[in-house]
């Protein structure tokens, strides 16, 4: 297990499998997924959420508040730059 953080919010496909840091879900087609779930670098999962927009928020706001905070001290770096931006957007 890697111990540097890297927080993203993955899709969990049909299969059961979760889409890689490189996904950026909210641009994949409807359905694709079933529930968002916030994914660590370093092995740590947040509650699958609902595949919508208020999913990804809630799974982007578990992962900085309930994650990040507590191991990175609180910054943002320990985010993904596609969550950074959207964090920084407010949307
Ligand atoms: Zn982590």
């Amino acid at each position: 297990m890697a111990d540097f953080h890297c927080g993203y919010v993955a899709g969990r496909y049909r299969d059961g499998a979760l889409s890689d840091t490189w996904t950026d879900v909210t641009r994949c087609a409807e359905r694709t997924f079933l529930a968002y779930v916030a994914r660590c670098g370093c092995g740590w999962l947040g509650d699958p959420q609902p595949a919508n927009p208020d999913g990804y928020y809630t799974c982007q706001h578990e992962l900085i508040s309930t994650h990040l905070s507590s191991c990175a001290g609180g910054t943002l770096a320990g985010l993904h730059p596609t969550v950074a931006r959207r964090h920084a957007r407010g949307s």
